[in-house]
């Protein structure tokens, strides 16, 4: 399986960043081994001193699919999930500075923690409430109407390059509220008002 993540996608974030708004969706991929599951605490790395967190709705992808258009992309999912997209941001700057890729900031173990998945149900796609909580406090909070592409709209961009496989997890892009984890903090997340994961960073 891959997994493939969309940067810059909500507004509020790329302003956040001082970012500029991008003309295509941005691709980067994590490996397999950034995978962390069922509530496994998250290391902090000691390469990085800003490691932040970026909660983002996930999307299970369930068949195969290329070159999927838009009007079509909901068969390929029914599954969705709540994940944190660690960045190590002061790799990642150094990096974006000099135009090089920066897997380096965001590919590293335990930079995925990700959710069990639910049915996606009869809900609208373009209209659900995430949020997340650090020690208590919402620190995230966002809703996928925000998107700049919604998912269906990432899943045909995406497979016009990459064929997507069952089991793929896309993760779709953080709102505003980034910011730095410190050892000791608890990430608990949120899809509307039900808890979807509930781990420390050791
Ligand atoms: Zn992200």
């Amino acid at each position: 399986m891959k997994i493939i993540c969309i940067g810059r996608n909500y507004a509020d974030h790329i302003a956040e960043l001082g970012n500029e708004r991008p003309e295509h969706p941005i691709i980067f991929m994590k490996p397999d081994t950034s995978l962390l599951k069922n509530n496994e605490p998250f290391y902090h790395p000691d390469f990085s001193n800003d490691i932040h967190h970026e909660v983002e709705l996930l999307v299970k992808i369930k068949k195969e699919g290329k070159s999927i258009q838009q009007a079509f992309a909901h068969q390929y999912y029914d599954e969705i999930g709540l994940g944190i997209d660690f960045t190590a941001r002061d790799w990642q700057t150094k990096v974006k500075e000099k135009g090089h890729p920066w897997e380096i900031a965001k590919a590293f173990n335990g930079s995925a923690p990700i959710s069990n998945f639910i049915p996606k149900g009869e809900r609208d796609m373009t209209n659900i409430n995430f949020r997340l909580n650090i020690n208590g406090n919402e620190v995230q909070q966002g809703n996928t109407s925000h998107m700049l592409w919604p998912v269906d709209e990432i899943i045909s961009y995406v497979s016009q390059f990459i064929l997507l496989k069952t089991g793929d997890i896309i993760f779709t892009g953080t709102p505003k509220g980034v910011g730095p984890v410190k050892i000791g903090d608890r990430l608990v997340g949120y899809l509307e008002d039900q808890p979807m994961f509930d781990f420390e960073v050791k």
